[in-house]
């Protein structure tokens, strides 16, 4: 098996989305996804990017010295070389998190690492990309995440929550979808109007909120 893999980025900045949010990080960026999602902010990571072997990226990950490594994309789990770069990096005493759009088998990958899966919503044009078989490998720390553009997202959201007793299993993750591909940016759907749906359901998710985003709004890449 190879022990390279193809790196969009790697940079230092703050976790901006989940339960980490806020924590200092380094993130490290993996060049290609088998998705095409509507509202997909990351596209320069679909082709760009450099060979490393994984000793090389974790010396990289080393030189910044932070206690997090987030491990994203793309899709990193399209790369075979993706389960020994978690493995190296949890053996270097990192607390890692791996980013994954839910397409991709997750039973292999090593316990110590916190993944964060996505669902695709309706919204998202990628609705039926999930492994469902994924759900029986999420562990109580993993993270569950739902990107919602619309109502129609929100009770898709709401129903596979509700379905797969998620809110006993994991943590479950409901987010704004930012509107990349409009001039004006801000999120296509109010937060607030989140908010409303999920008290009005007592549904007791997380809203999350890409705080990247709101420092950074014009910035793509690097943050
Ligand atoms: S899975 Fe992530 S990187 Fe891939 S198209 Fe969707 S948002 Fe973009």
């Amino acid at each position: 098996m190879s022990n390279a893999l193809v790196v969009n980025e790697i940079y230092q900045t703050i976790s901006g989305e989940g339960t980490t949010m806020g924590l200092p990080c380094t993130i490290v960026r993996l060049t290609g996804c088998n998705l095409r999602c509507k509202w997909c902010d990351t596209t320069y990571a679909y082709y760009e990017g450099k060979r490393y072997c994984v000793d090389e990226i974790i010396s990289q990950v080393n030189a910044a010295g932070l206690q997090l490594a987030l491990v994203t994309g793309g899709e990193p789990l399209i790369q075979s070389a993706t389960p020994m770069l978690l493995e190296k990096l949890c053996d270097a005493g990192y607390k890692v998190l791996l980013e994954t759009n839910g397409s991709r088998d997750i039973s292999n990958l090593p316990e110590r690492v916190i993944i964060c899966m996505d669902v695709k919503c309706p919204g998202s044009g990628q609705v039926d990309s999930l492994r469902w078989e994924n759900f029986d490998h999420i562990k109580s720390r993993d993270e569950v995440k739902f990107v919602l553009t619309d109502r129609n997202d929100y009770e898709y959201a709401r129903k596979i929550v509700q379905d797969a007793n998620l809110i006993e299993r994991c943590n479950v993750i409901f987010s704004p979808a930012w509107a990349v591909h409009q001039s004006h940016k801000r999120w296509l759907i109010e937060p607030g109007e989140i908010v409303k749906w999920i008290l009005a359901d007592n549904l007791n998710v997380r809203l999350s909120l890409q705080i990247h985003k709101i420092i950074w709004p014009d910035k793509s890449g690097g943050v």
